[in-house]
């Protein structure tokens, strides 16, 4: 389930259509003006104008009381675990989630909480699926302190939780007296598929963090939302981390940046997913998933070629695309542009013939 990483294929040519994944946004020439211009301090000192400005709007996006800037989403996630649980509780999340798969282990190295996998459709499961995950209260069984989800999906094909659901499984979880937290690395591209405002798709969630180097196209960069007092202590894992920062403002310029000017065009990466979807949907033998957001998930083996080649083929005439688990994934974001698309729609359909 973890990425192949993108290895230069000897002989290929540069990648000209990069649907491998929105982490290769490139910071637009206004972002880095913007980061130029920014006024800076020292973050870890606490006096970073830019920082806090990021961080005060950031908490009243979501409703919350403070929020914090750290280097990247992983770093939110092992924050929020470690300031909500203690080692040997238990964090009840989706077998697909990106806690469990893709961050090398931390929460056995780092946090020492260990994670209930509950199964269910395209990254989601129901209010049912977590009370069935209820343990008794005795000195047997692990203590369960916190209910994880991702907005979006990732690996559940970029699907977007919806807000009834998101709202009962939080109720399940505060009954039993546990903790919720929210992986929002593109909670952004959820907000804007459903049309529902980020303090509202969060309500319901103690702590969600957005990444800023996903489809919002910074470089670096995540903020952490929570009450004041889970930020506050959150500070002190984040010094024991290594996670201040001194003149982090010319980053989190570029996260500025981000909120005035690209999250409403995330439309167009949905758009363009769709269009992809469709695409791929007319190819004999791949069969495809309607994308929520801007993650397109597509199989080959119908077509009885696999997924590597096609993969190699496409590197061979310039477009990336990555494979995750036996599938392949083209993922949409602010450097990928309509014409691509249709461009890449006859691309794929070549590979897939051979
Ligand atoms: C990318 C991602 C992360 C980790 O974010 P980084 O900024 O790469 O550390 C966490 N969760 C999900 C769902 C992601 O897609």
């Amino acid at each position: 389930m973890v990425h192949a990483p993108a290895r230069p294929l000897a002989g290929a040519p540069p990648v000209r259509i990069n649907l491998y994944s929105d982490t290769q946004t490139r910071p637009t020439a206004a972002m880095k003006e913007a980061m130029m211009r920014a006024e800076l301090g020292d973050e870890q000192h606490g006096d970073d104008p830019t920082v806090h400005a990021l961080c005060d709007r950031m908490a009243a996006l979501m409703g919350k009381e403070a929020a914090m800037f750290l280097p990247s989403g992983t770093m939110c996630n092992v924050i929020a675990i470690l300031t909500h649980c203690g080692k040997g509780d238990e964090v009840v999340a989706h077998e697909t989630s990106h806690i469990l798969h893709s961050e090398g282990g931390a929460h056995a190295a780092f946090t020492g909480v260990q994670i209930m996998p509950l199964k269910g459709a395209r990254g989601m499961f129901s209010a049912d699926d977590v009370r069935a995950a209820i343990r008794p209260k005795t000195r047997y069984a692990p203590p369960q302190r916190l209910l994880e989800v991702e907005q979006t999906a990732n690996i559940g094909g970029g699907a977007v939780w919806p807000l009834a659901q998101l709202n009962a499984v939080a109720a399940v979880a505060h009954e039993q007296g546990w903790s919720t937290h929210m992986d929002g690395a593109r909670l952004m591209n959820a907000c804007i598929a459903a049309g529902i405002a980020p303090r509202d798709m969060v309500a319901s969630y103690d702590s969600v963090w957005l990444d800023f180097t996903k489809g919002l196209g910074a470089p670096l960069g995540a903020v952490l939302c929570g009450s004041a007092e889970f930020i506050g202590a959150a500070w002190r894992w984040k010094q024991r981390l290594g996670g201040s920062m001194r003149q982090a403002g010319i980053c989190a310029a570029a996260c500025l940046h981000a909120l005035d000017h690209h999250v409403d065009r995330l439309a167009e990466d949905h758009a363009n997913a769709k269009a992809l979807a469709r695409g791929l949907s007319q190819i004999p033998g791949v069969v495809v998933e309607e994308p929520d957001t801007n993650l397109v998930f597509f199989d080959v083996k119908e077509a009885g070629v696999d997924a590597a080649a096609v993969q190699q083929r496409l590197l061979m005439q310039g477009v990336a695309v990555s494979g995750l688990g036996g599938r392949l994934r083209a993922c949409t974001h602010l450097d990928v542009t309509a014409p691509m698309i249709e461009e890449a729609i006859g691309l794929i359909r070549e590979a897939v013939a051979g």
